[in-house]
Formats: structure tokens, sequence, C-alpha cells
């Protein structure tokens, strides 16, 4: 007897293809129409693609270690209990700072911030008067968080009756955690798939009943559709130059009133879409591995500036640090950021119960915000110059509408 797992003998390879050339009708099907249907352009092929009776096909085994996956977006499985990391000593915490900037380089910034702003007047920025300067940091603190998580399904492709099929002859399937599957890049989102080892087995097609093909959509297995030019009628009405109407033969249809099938050739049968006509499906259990970036952030900036402009800015790297659990920072001299850092820190402890952690990198920046009070005419108000990029804040450009182009 052949076991499930291994290619069915005597099968062809070569899958089913419908005779293209072939004459109208050259299949003849039981249950198909009495007369050549409306021809509709509108009608689409229908997915064979439903097996999830396959349960009670003759063949079809239970997976030992994954009897309960179903077909569709798959089952969650929790990893293994988290195993704490052995006692390593905690690394000793270097700290770097952030350089502040001169009254001429935020002028600089300011003139090259307002020349990207073509409609801002430039005006102020050459003539302001500015009165003061307070360099700052703010501190950029974040953790990323790396895990994966796993699920399963049923899924099948069709099988072309000679690549090998790595069933459950070849031993157990292994327990879902002990799969290898590394991801590309750490810290950074991916989803992998992939077919578990000994889970794959050979089923007749569920799509066609493992003939290869189906009945054409199109004509319903005819082979011929109505004539939409004629209507069928096999004649149409022309008029001539004297103006005078008269019935001629429909050249779409040669006068016969139907046209052969395009869609199947004038087979009424078309490759089955499942199995692409090889009739036979091989089914297997499907790995599905999501690893996932998780970050958490907590900035520290003391002046008026929006906070969240400090993220899209470069700084100074004031300490770092990447292991598979990272300790808190806690001998930072701005205890607020030591607080932060043990209080995000503990949230991503529990935060992914159903995920593997894989690696962690925890990161605090030091960017610099310059703070420029500033008079020009009547006005006197501040803007702020942050970031190595040396970006400007300006909310109260005193030109900074169209008409600022008219005064230059
Ligand atoms: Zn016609
Ligand atoms: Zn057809
Ligand atoms: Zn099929």
């Amino acid at each position: 007897m052949a076991y499930p797992g291994q290619p069915m003998g005597g099968q062809a390879a070569a899958p089913w293809q419908p005779n293209q050339g072939g004459e109208a009708g050259g299949y003849k099907w039981d249950d198909g129409p009495d007369t050549d249907p409306e021809d509709d352009d509108n009608r689409t092929e229908p997915i064979q693609g439903d097996p999830t009776n396959i349960t009670g096909v003759e063949g079809y085994q239970p997976i030992q270690g994954y009897e309960n996956v179903g077909f569709g977006t798959g089952s969650a499985a929790p990893p293994p209990p988290y195993q704490p990391p052995p006692d390593t000593e905690k690394p000793q915490e270097v700290y770097s700072s952030a350089a502040s900037i001169s009254e001429e380089e935020a002028r600089d910034a300011m003139i090259r911030f307002v020349n990207q702003n073509c409609c801002y007047g430039s005006k102020p920025a050459k003539e302001m008067n500015i009165e003061s300067i307070a360099p700052s940091s703010a501190l950029h603190y974040e953790l990323e968080t790396f895990t994966e998580s796993r699920s399963t399904s049923r899924a099948w492709v069709p099988y072309n009756g000679y690549d090998p099929v790595d069933g459950p002859m070849n031993g157990y399937p292994p327990p879902l955690w002990e799969i290898v599957c590394s991801p590309n890049m750490l810290f950074a989102d991916e989803v992998r798939e992939m077919e578990i080892p000994h889970t794959a087995f050979v089923l007749p097609c569920h799509g066609c009943n493992a003939m290869g093909f189906n009945r054409c959509y199109r004509c319903y297995g005819r082979g011929r559709v109505r004539c939409r030019t004629c209507g069928a009628d096999g004649r149409v009405w022309r008029t001539n130059a004297e103006g005078h109407r008269y019935q001629d033969r429909c050249d779409y249809c040669m006068g016969t009133g139907r046209r052969r099938c395009d869609t199947c050739g004038g087979d009424g049968r078309i490759t089955c879409n499942a199995c692409r006509g090889y009739r036979m499906i091989k089914h297997y259990i499907k790995l599905t591995v999501r690893f996932t970036n998780h970050k958490s952030d907590y900035i520290m900036e003391k002046t008026d500036m929006p906070d969240h402009l400090i993220r899209e800015v470069s700084g100074v790297t004031v300490f770092e640090q990447t292991l598979p659990y990272v300790w808190p920072i806690s001998s930072y001299p701005v205890p607020e950021i030591n607080n932060n850092s043990i209080r995000i820190v503990n949230e991503h402890r529990s935060a992914f119960a159903s995920e593997r952690q894989i690696q962690q990198r925890q990161q605090l920046r030091a960017v610099p915000v310059t703070e420029c009070m500033y008079q020009w005419k009547d006005t006197r108000t501040r803007f702020w110059v942050y970031g190595n990029e040396r970006d400007v804040h300006a909310p109260d450009y005193p030109q900074q509408c169209c008409c600022g182009c008219s005064i230059l």
C-alpha cells in the first residue's frame, strides 16, 4: 500500500492543459446547461481553494504534535516559559555629553532654515538682533525589545508528482519552538514562512476531484457563447451609401450566432487553479514566524520646544547597550532618566508574554537644543536650533506668508 506521504505512483507529472485549438464543445458535461449562455466579461473564475473538508478524505492523516492545526490565519503558540539569563556582571555605565553652539552658528542655522522655506522672507533672519542664547541638552532614552512569535496553519500547494515530499515517514515533526528560523536582521520587523519538516503528505486535488480541470466558468462547459455583436441572430443591420438599410451576415460569428469561448478555447474545460492541472496537492503544516521590534522611549526636554522633534534628529550617544536582557540605566546623574529607564525596562519584561525575546537594545542620546531670544523691528520672540543637523523650530517667525517674498 502506498504511504500517504509518498507521491502517488502511476500519476503523470505533466499538468492537464485544455486543448486551445479544440472544436467547440470538445468535452461534454453531464450537468451543463441546455443552451449556450450569454457572453459576459464580468464572469470570473472561482477559486478552487477550499480544502477544509480534507480531514475526511482517504489518505489524510493528522500530524503528530500538530493535530489541532487548522486552515486560515493560523493559531499562535506561546513560547516555552521564560528562562532567566545566567547572572552576569552588570556592565559599567560610561556617559558622553552634547556640545553647544555659538550665536553665529545659531544665525547661520536660521538663515539656512529660511532659505529652505521658499515663502519665508529672509530679511528678519539677516537683520535680527539675537539677544540671548541658552544652550541645553535634551535627553532621549529608547528601549527596543526584539521578539519573535510563532503560529501554525495548514497549507497546501500544487504537487507536480516528482518533488520530494518530507512526510512523517522521515521522522517525527520537531516541536514548534525547536525549529531553527533566524531573522535576517536584528531589531527589524520581518515575517518568515516555512514548511515544518516531516508534516507533508499528498492527496488528490480537492478542487477538481483529481481530474486537473474544471468546467469552464465562462461558457458553463459548452465551449460556445452567444454572439454579442448580432445578439445571437447571425445577421446584422447595415446602411449602404444611398442610405438604405439592409441585413448582412455577422462577421464576428460568421452568421452562426455563436462564438467559440475564448476562456477555454472551445474545450469547455479549464485547468484547475488549485492544482494547476497536476491533479495532486501537497498538504503541510506552515510555520509563520513574526519578528517584531517593540520600541518605547522617553524624552526629557526642558525648553518650550515640542519634545517630539527630538526623535527626528541626531545627537551624541551617551550610552548604548545590547544584551539578551538589558539592565536599566541606574547611575546617570539625572534621576529622571534612571527612573524612566527602570519603568520602561520593567514594562517590556511583561508586555510580550506570548513572544520569545531575542535581544534588547537601549540607548541614551543627548541632543543639543539652543533657545535663542531675538528682536526684529517690533517683534521680540524665540527660536530653537536643535540636533546635530541644526534644524530650526521658529513658529513665530515674522515673515512666513507669501507676501514675505515681495519684501525681498
Ligand atoms: Zn454574430
Ligand atoms: Zn469556455
Ligand atoms: Zn485540481
